[in-house]
């Protein structure tokens, strides 16, 4: 399994490399962002597991929100009648209190993303635990839910921050497709990534956050009908 994901990895994302890289403390093991490294929670009623089949499933996750984008994006999740996961910042949540409770309200899953986005190879265990807590007590507190799932910032992790993830009872959440909507590179851009990246039981990456993001929010709509017309059903990561 670890050849394999790291054939994908090195396929898939310069990202992961990147992480890779920094995962300085311990051999080079694929870090999260590889299929192989993602696990999925039985999902909600309607929704099935990635793992379940092999059927054409692709889940679409959103990082570094809630911003003043997020109701845009859940606009066109609801037209399109989709489900997604939005990986929150803690200090984003209070902030954007009524938009986080939106996001519950219609059906969309909750994911820890850290309080402010440190790259956590640089933070001490205590550090990175007080930065798991934070997000995981405000999302709770804002939307009455706990988050499940741990997605670290730029993917960067190592031995110890992963283990302080697990303790907190959270599951690691990896991605398959990096769209780098964060680049601007235009809404057709990002929309062809995700759509030439798309693989059964893959995990998309975009954001709703963390700066101007017009573009993922002009490109979702057809990133969404062309997975459709592909034959894909999306899921919750
Ligand atoms: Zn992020």
């Amino acid at each position: 399994m670890r050849n394999r994901a790291t054939f994908a990895a090195v396929l898939v994302l310069g990202t992961v490399i990147v992480v890779a890289a920094r995962n300085n403390d311990e051999v080079p093991v694929p870090p999260v962002p590889v299929a192989a490294a993602v696990s999925f929670q039985p999902a909600v009623a309607g929704y099935e597991t990635v793992a379940s089949a092999k059927k054409r499933t692709i889940a679409l996750t959103f990082d570094d929100g809630p911003s003043k984008y997020t109701p845009q994006i859940l606009d066109i999740l609801k037209r399109q009648k989709v489900k997604a996961t939005f990986c929150m910042l803690g200090n984003n949540v209070g902030q954007y209190r009524k938009t986080a409770k939106r996001v519950v309200r219609e059906g969309h899953r909750l994911c820890n993303h850290s309080r402010n986005h440190p790259d956590f190879t640089t933070l001490t265990r205590s550090q990175a635990r007080s930065q798991v807590r934070f997000t995981q007590r405000k999302i709770r507190e804002v939307t009455g839910r706990a988050p499940r799932t741990f997605r670290f910032p730029y993917g960067a992790s190592n031995r110890t921050t992963r283990a302080v993830v697990r303790d907190e009872g959270l599951r690691i959440l990896g991605w398959t497709v990096d769209t780098r909507d964060w680049q601007r590179p235009g809404a057709a851009v990002i929309t062809r990534r995700a759509v030439r990246g798309a693989r059964p039981g893959g995990v998309v990456l975009m954001h709703d956050g963390g700066g101007d993001r017009r573009q993922t929010v002009a490109s979702l709509e057809n990133t969404i009908r062309k997975l459709k017309a592909a034959g894909y059903t999306f899921v919750l990561a």
